[in-house]
């Protein structure tokens, strides 16, 4: 190409064609990752990765009491499920905040309130699936059992079971092909349907020494008698619980050149690790920097650990007291940046028809800058204005990361919406910016290691700037 053509035209390069080096680090990178979503495969897990990370790296609780200073790093968890970081910058903090917020929850499953029945001689649980799902990905998949419950006496017991090689998994089964004709000729959406999604948990009848007669619910008792054994509780203690079932993969390499990632859970962890490593690596930043990872996104972001919720800006409104007690926080966060950490979906070759390849992100090609999310019209969405997209583009152009635009598939055929309206309604300027993913929503997520690694890049441009 002559350099006039060149200059004309702007296209996104595959990072590998312009910088092989990238290959040796991201897969440095990629090791973390993977260690940090094959540990961390629930809210209350990455929260407690996140804290233990913080604290081990000399973060301090918040204490709104305190006065903060130059170079302070501090933490604030709210209820175990969501958990803020941060380093106090040089600047005044009038000069605005620099913002990464992800979501560390995930779709999954998890089990209805009174969840255990038993049907010609099976236990089961009854789910009710969290977030959006394809219900027909999560049959014939090897669950694990995670969450907590509390006893009658207040003692809170975690659960976290099918993780090891040698502990039991769970599973929701599938009908056969010989016998699958009738179900074949549902629609895809209802090929497995939600009231299906039974857990199977053990096939064994309690059995009373010396007692002849047959015993009600005996394979219900049987599973209730096991749990009660390796946890002490009874049926009750799950009106008291939150379990979650989730693949019980191990996150791994994908591809004959393990260029890929592939796990559960990485909507949103891939970001949120990114984001948590440029947090703690932060130091002489300008600006502070305020890392969230927040709960309930996949629902909404509702209920009090979620994005709706005033937990964060509770937290921003003591933080800022702390650090400058007369400062106006209004003003704070009409200076402020946000990253609403998020991932995009990445164009599938396969099922090309669903996107637009002038307007997609592709996998290798670096994070995703969303400029607007939504549905019809872009209803729901945050649309970032011009001057927030100048304001991040030369942010990371300056730090030479690689990075991409894409749309959430063509117009009309669907849509979705991240956390980051509710930054951009406390007037912060807000732009979504993550990792384009493969297969989103299933039970085995899809990334690029070079993606992952310019995503922390360019988050550690925004905290450096
Ligand atoms: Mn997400
Ligand atoms: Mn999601």
């Amino acid at each position: 190409m002559n350099d006039k053509i060149e200059k004309l035209k702007f296209k996104y390069d595959h990072i590998a064609s312009k910088d092989q080096s990238q290959i040796a680090k991201a897969e440095e990178f990629s090791k973390g990752y993977k260690e940090f979503i094959g540990k961390a495969k629930t809210e209350r897990e990455a929260t407690k990765f996140i804290e233990e990370y913080a604290i081990k790296n000399g973060y301090q609780k918040f204490n709104k009491n305190a006065k903060y200073k130059t170079g302070d790093k501090i933490y604030y968890n709210n209820r175990d499920k969501s958990i803020i970081l941060s380093t106090v910058g040089k600047q005044n903090i009038l000069d605005g905040i620099n913002f990464c917020v992800s979501h560390i929850d995930s779709p999954r499953i998890d089990l209805k309130v009174t969840p255990m029945f038993e049907s010609d001689q099976i236990a089961y649980f009854k789910t009710h699936y969290y977030g959006g799902i394809r219900k027909y990905q999560w049959v014939c998949v090897p669950l694990a059992m995670h969450g907590k419950i509390f006893l009658k006496n207040g003692t809170g017991i975690e659960l976290c079971l099918g993780e090891k090689d040698d502990e039991p998994k769970f599973v929701i089964s599938d009908l056969l092909p010989h016998l699958g004709q009738k179900q074949n000729d549902r629609k895809l959406s209802e090929g497995i349907k939600a009231s299906e999604m039974n857990i199977i948990i053990s096939s064994l009848p309690y059995i009373e020494e010396g007692n002849k007669e047959d015993i009600k619910d005996a394979f219900k008792l049987k599973a209730l008698e096991i749990l009660n054994k390796m946890y002490g509780i009874t049926e009750k203690d799950f009106i008291r619980s939150e379990i979650e079932f989730v693949p019980a993969t191990k996150p791994c390499d994908i591809g004959l050149d393990k260029s890929m990632v592939g796990g559960y859970g990485q909507d949103d962890r891939v970001c949120a690790y990114p984001s948590l490593i440029a947090e703690i690596e932060i130091k002489n930043n300008n600006k502070t920097t305020v890392t969230v990872f927040t709960d309930k996104e996949e629902i909404g972001s509702e209920g009090n650990t979620g994005m709706v919720s005033n937990f964060t800006f509770d937290f921003l409104e003591d933080y800022i007291k702390c650090i400058d007690e007369s400062a106006d926080i209004k003003e704070v966060y009409r200076k402020s940046l946000c990253l609403s950490s998020d991932v995009n979906a990445a164009y599938d070759p396969t099922f090309s028809d669903v996107f637009d390849k002038y307007n997609s992100s592709y996998l290798n090609k670096g994070p995703c800058i969303t400029k607007y999310t939504g549905s019809r019209g872009k209803s729901g969405s945050n649309d970032a204005s011009c001057e927030t997209m100048a304001r991040i583009m030369d942010i990371i152009d300056s730090k030479g990361v690689y990075w991409q635009t894409g749309d959430l598939g063509e117009v009309d055929v669907g849509g979705g919406g991240t956390i980051a309206k509710y930054m951009s309604q406390r007037n912060i300027d807000t732009i979504d910016f993550g990792v384009p993913v493969l297969a989103m929503h299933s039970p085995f997520e899809i990334t690029s290691k070079l993606d992952i690694y310019n995503t922390y890049l360019a988050y550690k441009a925004l905290y450096e700037s």
